[in-house]
């Protein structure tokens, strides 16, 4: 993963707190959090699905659909949540419950 720059995280943070949708086609995005614009994201721990941010401890899913390998991020309104696998619907239409 790329370190971002702090002008540019900055510029994207501002961006997509007020637009949402894009989030998941922006690659940088996995390494900036929404919440408090801290770009100190790691894996969650015990959770191959979800980043969480170091600073204030907010985690989002982030994760390449298991059927068309299109980021999925649970931040972007274009990938709402599944009630059946919990996990977020891709723009293809996938979710956890087709995998397997
Ligand atoms: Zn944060
Ligand atoms: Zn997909
Ligand atoms: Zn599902």
């Amino acid at each position: 993963m790329e370190t971002l720059d702090r002008d540019t995280a900055k510029k994207l943070f501002e961006h997509y707190r007020r637009q949402r949708d894009g989030i998941r086609n922006k690659p940088e995005m996995a390494s900036i959090c929404l919440i408090c614009g801290s770009i100190h994201i790691i894996p969650k721990d015990g959770n191959e699905h979800k980043l969480v941010c170091r600073d204030c401890g907010f985690a989002f899913f982030r994760y390449a659909c298991p059927a068309c390998g299109k980021t999925v991020d649970g931040r972007d309104p274009k990938n709402p949540g599944c009630r059946e696998c919990g996990l977020r619907v891709c723009t293809c239409g996938a979710c956890g419950c087709a995998a397997g």
